[in-house]
């Protein structure tokens, strides 16, 4: 987990968004706020109470940081834009949690929250922040969906939400990272304006969670464990010594230093001390496992076994290990592309719609809410979005069959 916040916070860091720490308790004033203007969490909210006063744990960011930037903002030595983020736990009651995809206790999460004098700017900061998704998703070798989702009916969280849906072995898909345009859907009932300006600020917000991790370490998981790509593994080299010749114990300590040198973690372990250790490497999803023994440290050689490929390949103990460990990474990208190919059907009818298969459909249709009303209520499905670019051909919409040039994805979420 820290190895993910520490990627994610280094993306962050260079769009120049500074750390901050909140409270984690919500005063009752803000939380109405927030219900009666954006979202009511009355019912997935945890209260907490000590005599009269009563407060509720954080269900989300928003108002607890809005109310504190907008008495910053006041102060006319406070300037925009103002970029910030936080990361720490969030609570939200889920009927049907899961230890690892839904808790409520939501361990982490990393916000960046950025306020922006006008619409411009704020659409340049949303451009800036789907491409450090992209960034993001690179490091978890994660290919997916990348859609826009259609707005929420009545009170919108926001103007615009770009959501990366992971598909996910059993066909559903998850969202894994979301940014959202927010406009002035915050400001306004936080009264969130700077000194000199009459309007109030626009926002953007995107950030992660632990959702984002186990669903990395889900899909990219094989029968033998876990596959993780080489930016989270706590040990991204395991050398392992096959017997304790002086020959072998001085060429892993050699080994040792030379991947040190080269800024990747690297563990050592001794199979003849510890029984089943390779196993365990691989069951814990080591990227690269480097054997070492007397009779190839006599050849200056070792073997390395890559657990993305299960393949193995002799090299020089002077080796360069950063390409051998973006090779597999490379493997497990192209994996889940293949998973999402093989389960994405082209769908151009209404009958075909009525029965997707295998798990989801790539489909024109507008993004007007009537059209994706229509789409989800003949398929029973979810609509999860439109594509970024629209498509260069238009073709008729699967719901009003008028010719639309937005196409997107149809599908089932977790
Ligand atoms: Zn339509």
């Amino acid at each position: 987990m820290n190895h993910l916040v520490n990627t994610f916070k280094q993306e962050v860091l260079k769009l120049g968004y500074e750390e901050y720490v909140f409270p984690g308790l919500v005063s009752p004033e803000n939380f109405d706020i927030l219900a009666d203007n954006i979202y009511d969490f009355t019912g997935n909210a945890f209260l907490v109470s000590r005599g009269s006063t009563k407060a509720v744990l954080k269900p989300t960011g928003e108002a607890i940081i809005y109310p504190v930037v907008a008495s910053w903002l006041r102060n006319e030595e406070c300037k925009l834009p103002l970029r910030i983020f936080q990361t720490g736990p969030y609570y939200r009651y889920k009927s049907a949690p899961h230890p690892y995809l839904r808790p409520m206790d939501s361990a982490l999460m990393l916000e960046a929250h950025g306020f922006f004098k006008n619409r411009v700017a704020m659409n340049k900061e949303f451009a800036r922040s789907v491409k450090l998704c992209e960034s993001v998703a690179s490091a978890l070798c994660m290919d997916a969906y990348v859609v826009s989702r259609p707005i929420s009916f009545n009170k919108p969280v926001s103007e615009e939400t770009v959501a990366y849906d992971t598909l996910l072995p059993n066909g559903k898909t998850i969202q894994t990272l979301l940014a959202y345009k927010q406009g002035q859907v915050f400001s306004r009932p936080f009264n969130v304006k700077s000194k000199d300006s009459k309007d109030y600020t626009y926002q953007v917000t995107y950030g992660m969670t632990e959702r984002t991790l186990y669903t990395t370490l889900f899909i990219h998981a094989d029968p033998l464990g876990l596959r993780i790509p080489e930016k989270l593994a706590p040990i991204q080299i395991a050398v392992v010594a096959r017997d304790n010749r002086a020959k072998t114990v001085e060429a892993a300590e050699t080994l040792v230093a030379s991947i040190t040198a080269q800024n990747i973690r690297v563990a050592v372990y001794y199979e003849h001390e510890e029984e089943g250790v390779s196993r365990q490497l691989i069951t814990a999803g080591t990227p690269l496992i480097a054997y070492v023994d007397s009779e190839l440290a006599g050849k200056g050689i070792l073997e390395v076994l890559d657990r993305r490929t299960l393949s193995i390949e002799t090299v020089g103990v002077d080796a360069d290990f950063t390409p051998l460990l973006l090779r597999g990474d490379a493997v497990l990208v192209e994996e889940q592309s293949q998973r999402r190919r093989n389960n994405t059907a082209s769908i151009d009818s209404v009958d075909a719609l009525k029965n997707i298969h295998p798990a989801c459909a790539q489909i024109y249709v507008h993004s007007s809410h009537e059209c994706i009303d229509t789409v989800q209520n003949i398929s029973g499905g979810e609509y999860l979005g439109s594509q970024l670019t629209l498509s260069e051909e238009s073709r008729p919409c699967l719901a009003c069959e008028k010719m639309c040039n937005t196409f997107g994805f149809i599908g089932r979420r977790v």
